[in-house]
């Protein structure tokens, strides 16, 4: 099935959830909550794990697998949606020495069969499945054997929030998953998942049954992660400059809405000499997997991606997220935004967002074919994200606020970094709103943002001569404003739903809630446009110049540089000869930590986090010879 080398016995695991995670996963501690659920589902409990992206899910069930494995328990299944990873996935739980397969659609007959009877036999500690295989009668007739020779230790479902309607992953099969429960009433469950509104959690425990679970729900707070947002001015050439400046030969993710932006961003991107990669559900299957393969497995790619791409995605050096285009919610921002620095390495989060942004979302809903209690909430929920890109305080502590946590300001955003200078915009709302009041007095004719601006600023236009806008009372009142303010202000306005922009032309109109702006009875306080800020490389350790190696994770002298070189190589080695990405043999901060610490022994090299048992013995004299070379 892999060709990766096979595991050792399963005896050889140790049994202690502890000596687990240290001998395995060679990790010194438990994050926050992991020991608990562990625990907890070790003994035979059932769980819900709300955790961010990044955080730690996969310890939580793998470690109980192999604990209750050793227990006699037999295999646990685990449910994902993601076959595209389940190779990976497998392959690094048996380099870790843990044996484990996956049944997919992309086996020959004769290797599921092997593992069909690897699983029967009770040898495998974890099974990977789709959700579409679990209810099929000959599946479920497998578990049934296994359930009555009491070998079947656990079921742990991935992405559970794909079992609900309301989020944009649904996926008809996890409503079949009930199944699990009804049949094998007596193995425990853990369910995980990334997403934690209210609505997502109470579809899962009702269609997951979970009511007796408990439920554990972690901080989603992403340190490591630094938040910007930036006002559109050029987007391509800010997203150059972000790159090139914080992030050469670094990999990375650009969101964008639609797949030829995506097509055109990413043939931009390689014109420019960027190491770029399109991927969308509009390309070929064979093309798509080949650019996430590369992705995964070589340095410093660039995705160019719509939303298609990315969930299960747990490569964890993707250092930038970058969005060229405004997501839906928050939801999506952070789930989005979640993939970078999984290692828990500084990492960016930037987006660029204007006026056409606004505009479009609104239109997106406006026009959607749902019903108008739907909409509404599609609203409120562009609102709150609006509101954050808008935001002259902490990005943090609004993200975290709106997942329910209250913070302090986290002094790793670019308004905690750089805070932006503000200005009344109250009286300029009122102009603008009055001059697309004129407008519509001088004849009904509506008119788009950039008329609008050209009249309040007083330009003589083709249009403003060919409307006579020249003699209105608004012609030329906000010739004090600059541009990019006055876009600042529509933006707000429309955000805040003042005014509607319609139409193939996008014209704007006011609402009724317009006229409480025109009284005065509300304050507009924004953000005063900055000149475009050039940030620090934020201690990302020094870059020699030009065409760099992308620095390692902590910081290293010239002699240790060299052995992290050398450790990558050979890490590119082993990596191609076992058909896996870099990251299952060895993160970079594994390698970076081998690197500075400079083991001389066995015993010295198995203390460094990251070190299992399995692999020490693997690889240890090699990398001890690669040290001393
Ligand atoms: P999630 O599925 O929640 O997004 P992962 O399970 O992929 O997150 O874990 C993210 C990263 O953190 C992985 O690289 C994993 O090896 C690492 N990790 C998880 N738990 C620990 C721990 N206790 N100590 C050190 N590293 C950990
Ligand atoms: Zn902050």
């Amino acid at each position: 099935m892999s060709a990766v080398p096979t595991a050792s016995s399963p005896a050889a695991l140790p049994a202690d959830p502890q000596a687990i995670l240290q001998q395995v996963f060679g990790y010194a501690a438990f994050r926050s909550q992991q020991q608990d659920i562990v625990a907890h589902v070790t003994a035979g409990g059932d769980a819900l794990v709300l955790m961010p992206t990044g955080g730690g899910k996969s310890l939580c069930y793998q470690v109980p697998a192999i604990a209750r494995h050793r227990g006699g328990h037999g295999v646990a299944l685990v449910v994902s949606p993601l076959i595209a990873l389940m190779h990976d996935q497998v392959g690094a739980l048996e380099e870790a020495g843990v044996h484990a397969a996956f049944l997919n659609s992309s086996l020959t007959s004769e290797d599921a069969q092997r593992i069909e009877r690897e699983m029967m036999s009770g040898r495998l500690v974890m099974l990977y499945a789709a959700p579409e295989r679990i209810a099929t009668p000959r599946f479920l007739g497998q578990l049934d054997s296994l359930y009555e020779r009491g070998l079947l230790s656990l079921f742990a479902i991935d992405e559970a929030h794909c079992v609900s309607q309301w989020g944009h992953d649904f996926r008809e099969d996890y409503l079949s998953l009930n199944v699990l429960h009804e049949r094998y009433p007596h193995v425990p469950r853990i369910a995980l998942t990334a997403t934690a509104d209210d609505l997502t959690r109470a579809d899962m425990i009702e269609r997951l049954q979970l009511d007796e679970a408990r439920v554990f729900i972690s901080s989603f707070d992403r340190p490591n992660i630094r938040y910007s947002i930036v006002e559109k001015d050029n987007a391509r050439a800010q997203l150059l400059r972000f790159i090139g400046d914080e992030h050469e030969g670094d990999a990375g993710i650009v969101y964008c809405q639609s797949r030829k932006k995506v097509d055109e961003t990413a043939a931009w991107l390689v014109g420019e000499g960027l190491n770029a990669l399109p991927y969308h559900a509009g390309l070929d299957a064979a093309v798509r997997k080949q650019n996430q393969d590369r992705f995964l497995r070589e340095d410093g790619i660039v995705m160019v991606a719509t939303v298609a791409f990315g969930m299960g995605i747990d490569k964890p050096d993707v250092r930038f997220v970058a969005h060229l285009d405004l997501p839906k919610n928050i939801e999506g921002y952070y789930q989005e935004t979640g993939r970078a620095g999984r290692d828990g390495a500084p990492a960016d989060a930037w987006m660029a967002y204007g006026l056409a942004d606004v505009v479009n979302q609104r239109r997106m809903i406006d026009e959607s074919p749902a019903g108008e209690e739907f909409k509404r909430g599609q609203r409120g929920k562009l609102d709150a994200l609006l509101a954050l890109a808008e935001a002259h305080g902490c990005r943090r502590v609004r993200l975290l606020d709106y997942f329910g946590e209250s913070s302090q300001p986290c002094g790793n955003c670019d308004n905690c970094l750089n805070p932006p200078a503000t200005w009344d915009a109250t009286e300029a709302a009122r102009k603008a709103l009055s001059c697309i009041y004129r407008f519509h007095q001088n004849g009904g004719q509506r008119f788009g943002a950039g008329h609008l601006i050209d009249v309040l600023r007083g330009k003589v236009t083709d249009k403003v001569t060919q409307y006579r806008h020249e003699t209105l009372s608004t012609f030329g009142i906000g010739a004090d404003i600059a541009e990019t303010q006055w876009r600042a202000v529509l933006r707000q306005l429309i955000a805040l739903g003042h005014v509607r922009s319609e139409g193939e032309y996008n014209t704007l109109e006011l609402t009724g809630s317009a006229r409480e702006v025109l009284r005065g009875e509300v304050q507009l306080l924004l953000r005063r446009p900055s000149e475009v800020q050039r940030r620090g490389k934020s201690g990302r350790g020094s870059g020699a110049g030009g065409g760099r190696e992308r620095p390692p994770p902590i910081a290293l002298d010239d002699a240790a540089l060299g052995r992290f070189t050398a450790l990558k190589a050979w890490r590119a080695e082993v990596a191609r000869e076992h058909n896996l990405p870099a990251y299952v043999v060895f993160h970079d901060a594994t390698l970076a930590e081998m690197a500075r610490e400079l083991p001389g022994t066995l015993d010295a090299l198995g203390e460094i986090s990251g070190v299992g048992a399995k692999k020490l013995d693997a690889y240890g004299r090699d990398i001890l010879r690669v040290l001393g070379g």
